[in-house]
């Protein structure tokens, strides 16, 4: 199926065609680490792990790079004041600007495993790649598309007229922002930042480019070097929040297409952000809600995962703890209907005569087309349930459970949403229940029946039956 993404740079839905056919390349700007990162920026990556999801799903061979910000990292808007948020954090917390990118790293991959990510095949460290920056710095000055002032390099947006073509931003409008903060070594105000000097910075390398000062790399320039070493000079797709699009992506798109002469991306995605109880999120608000609060207040998961998953990327979506209280019902919904036809399919439940192979059939495609359609989690979500009404609503035959059954597993491999498969065992019979039965089976191994007798009547008197079954035997309510 033509899998179709809403694409930034044109501004409509473009078919997917990769670079090399069966294979995607993608690239998905990552954390800044120097604070936990909250469940906007999460809404991002997990649009990146859904789409590597997708795609493999689809039979591609996916190739994700993933990077970590762990260079001293100004954002647009505190660049020219000076103010380095790794540095700051790192007088916070006393520890070395190091520490505190390690520490920000190891609990962004730990959220990112409780969030049931598959790891990108790649996630490079920015202070690991000034070799490759410098390499792009070297070949834009060579051509002219570059200039040096004081140490400080330049990237000269005259030599570049694409330039706001992938934000759509005008020139005028560009200038405008750009006036506030005045910096007479710029040849334009809206000239970027390759490379700079300052001595109070505590993170700095020799210039790795001929003829430089001892400094360090500007934000744009880590994820195009770093992109382009594992991906090549040109990919298939490159995500990132709505916030990264001006001047972040921008830039990327100007200093490595003037660097390389090619496309340097083919298709853009930019997720947009998401409101906390119908508001913006924000320091000034204090509703910066993380992974850890989330987990603190007792979900999983795979209910953070859900709620998050539910709105299509592009959508607004407001995050409320009811939301999440939402996102677990709907998983229990979903669970009990995935472990009613495992058991049927298994011989632990009565089987039906009803064939609801038609209807498995229906919500496969209709999950298909819904996520080949820009990603839409929704209407994915909504081919979930046709099926779980359907086999509510049938005695489904052994046949078309099977079939049920490995279509809601094709769904959580994409989604990551419901958990693990349940088994034909009744997961919610309690615990200290299953160890009766298991005493039971060895109480009949030994032949001692009595007892075996006096198990079952436990169980029973529990609300429980013991049905035996070619699955084993089966704990079912009375
Ligand atoms: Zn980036």
């Amino acid at each position: 199926m033509t899998i179709r993404l809403y694409n930034t740079a044109t501004r409509q839905k473009d078919p997917l065609v990769t670079r090399t056919e069966g294979r995607v390349r993608m690239y998905h700007c990552g954390p800044t680490v120097y604070a936990s990162a909250h469940i906007g920026n999460f809404r991002a990556f997990l649009l990146a792990d859904l789409m590597r999801r997708f795609f493999e799903d689809q039979g591609f061979e996916v190739l994700q790079v993933m990077n970590i910000t762990d260079v001293g990292h100004m954002t647009a808007d505190d660049e020219d004041l000076g103010v380095d948020a790794i540095e700051a954090a790192a007088e916070r917390e006393r520890l070395d600007p190091y520490q505190i990118a390690r520490k920000y790293e190891d609990e962004f991959k730990g959220f990112m495993a409780a969030l049931h990510f598959r790891m990108p095949h790649h996630m490079p460290r920015a202070t690991e790649h000034i070799a490759e920056m410098g390499a792009i710095i070297d070949t834009l000055l060579e051509h002219g598309y570059a200039y040096q002032v004081n140490g400080n390099v330049y990237f000269e947006i005259a030599k570049f007229p694409r330039y706001g073509a992938l934000s759509g931003k005008v020139l005028d409008e560009l200038e405008e922002g750009a006036r506030v903060a005045v910096n007479t070594e710029k040849r334009d105000p809206r000239d970027f930042a390759l490379w700079k000097t300052d001595a109070k910075h505590l993170m700095q390398w020799d210039a790795p480019f001929a003829g430089g000062m001892r400094g360090f790399p500007g934000w744009h320039i880590e994820c195009s070097a770093m992109a382009m070493k594992y991906l090549g000079k040109s990919f298939d797709v490159h995500t990132g929040g709505e916030d990264n699009l001006f001047p972040h992506h921008e830039c990327e798109v100007a200093q490595s297409e003037a660097a390389t002469g090619e496309q340097f991306v083919r298709t853009w995605l930019h997720v947009k952000h998401l409101l906390v109880e119908g508001q913006k999120m924000s320091k000034s608000r204090g509703n910066f809600v993380t992974v850890a609060d989330v987990f603190d207040r007792g979900y999983s998961g795979y209910e953070l995962r859900y709620a998050i998953v539910k709105v299509q990327y592009r959508q607004t979506l407001n995050f409320t703890w009811s939301g999440l209280d939402d996102a677990r019902a709907s998983i229990k919904r979903v669970r009990q209907a995935w472990e009613r036809v495992i058991r049927i399919a298994a011989g632990a439940a009565a089987a039906g005569a009803d064939d609801i192979a038609a209807e498995v059939t229906a919500a496969g495609a209709a999950f298909t087309a819904a996520l080949a359609d820009d990603l839409n989690t929704s209407e994915a979500l909504a081919a979930v349930f046709a099926l779980v009404t359907a086999i509510n609503k049938a005695q489904p035959d052994v046949g078309s459970a099977a079939a049920a059954a490995a279509a809601l597993q094709r769904f959580e491999d994409v989604l990551a949403v419901f958990g693990e498969a349940p088994t034909a065992d009744r997961p919610d019979a309690p615990p200290e229940l299953l160890e009766k039965v298991r005493a039971r089976e060895a109480a009949r191994a030994a032949r001692d029946f009595a007892r075996a007798d006096q198990l079952r009547d436990e169980v029973a008197a529990a609300g429980y039956r013991i049905v035996d079954s070619s699955a084993g035997p089966q704990l079912e309510p009375m």
